[in-house]
């Protein structure tokens, strides 16, 4: 056989293995669930925070949408999932992390959507059933649970300070450093560490002597604490900032950015 014709045929050859290798690649970019097709009417229909940012950041907010919905699969048990359901958990996720481009949430697999309150045990029967949302650990790792009405609900109260999808996704951005423990190194400032403990202490105290409108859950540990005041800083910034300016200003410097103000 001359020379070029076994040149041809190993040049066929690798060809043929690069485009094996390349088809192989491509099939598995997962794409979980095809994205809503009216993603951006939910999003203005639901979303107060989707709904104050310029045309410019609707589009970067969107597209953040559309990537969390693509690496993230979204299950209903007991329940059917809709396209709001999918696409209030991205809002959710995406709110407190907007101003960092680049976030992925590497500690998310799935979201488990139950149709309402659990127990500690997730069972969705019996009287002790007083958890609306939880990020799972154990056999639970990379899983977040969420209730469908309270994740409704946390986005149709407009005078409420409270979003339970958007407490879990705190409590995960306070799990990226590897603790829950209220103090989200990953996004935070070490220059801010000490001054953010010790708003944490004072405003605990004011909590327990009820001198305070912060939700007494927060008084619970510092990483309720970090959850509770941050659904407040997203769900009224208007109010935290008149009430708790300082706590207000800190977590601007957290989260890098001025919650858009809800008109109300
Ligand atoms: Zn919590």
């Amino acid at each position: 056989m001359d020379i070029v014709l076994i040149s041809i045929v190993i040049l066929v050859m690798i060809i043929l293995v690069i485009a094996f290798l390349v088809s192989k690649q491509k099939s598995t970019v997962i794409v979980a669930q095809p994205l809503p097709g009216n993603l951006s009417e939910i999003l203005l229909q639901q979303v107060e925070f989707y709904q104050q940012l310029d045309a410019s950041r609707k589009l970067v907010f969107e597209s953040r949408v559309q990537r969390f919905l693509a690496a993230v699969r979204i299950t209903g048990v007991n329940t059917t999932v809709e396209d709001l359901d999918r696409v209030l958990v991205a809002a959710s996720a995406i709110i407190p992390i907007f101003a960092f481009p680049d976030w992925e949430y590497m500690n998310l697999h799935e979201v488990l959507i139950y149709p309402d309150s659990f127990n500690d045990t997730f069972q969705q029967q019996g009287s002790d059933r007083d958890t609306l949302g939880v990020v799972g650990t154990g056999a639970y790792q990379n899983i977040m649970i969420l209730s469908q009405h309270e994740l409704r609900q946390g986005f149709l109260n407009k005078t409420g300070k409270s979003n339970t999808a958007i407490h879990e996704f705190i409590h995960l951005v306070d799990k990226t450093d590897g603790a829950t423990d209220g103090i989200p190194e990953v996004i935070m400032s070490n220059a801010y560490i000490i001054p953010w403990l010790e708003l944490v202490r004072k405003n605990i105290e004011a909590i327990r002597e009820s001198e305070s409108d912060i939700n007494p859950y927060a008084a619970t540990n510092q990483a309720e604490f970090f959850a509770v005041v941050s659904e407040y800083f997203f769900e009224r910034p208007d109010l935290l900032r008149s009430k708790h300016p300082q706590l207000y200003e800190l977590l601007v410097k957290i989260f890098r950015q001025q919650p858009p103000d809800p008109e109300i």
